[in-house]
């Protein structure tokens, strides 16, 4: 699976941190560090839903259809 990760406020570089240690090692900045999002960004992952439910609603609907 996807490791975390987390971006430096300072010098926006992308690291994973080790266990025990979370600071940027590019500055060292300790502090600011944002968690960055792996996967889609939620307005994807919504319209991923979406497209999903469709999806399944259209199946059920066929499903219903032949064995009605
Ligand atoms: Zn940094």
């Amino acid at each position: 699976m996807a490791s975390k990760e987390y971006r430096c406020a300072r010098c926006h570089t992308k690291f994973a941190p080790k266990e025990d240690e979370e600071r940027c090692p590019s500055c060292g900045a300790e502090a600011g560090l944002e968690p960055v999002k792996d996967g889609l960004p939620p307005a994807m992952k919504l319209f991923g839903v979406l497209i999903g439910g469709a999806f399944v609603a259209t199946v059920a609907g066929i499903v219903l259809a032949v064995a009605g």
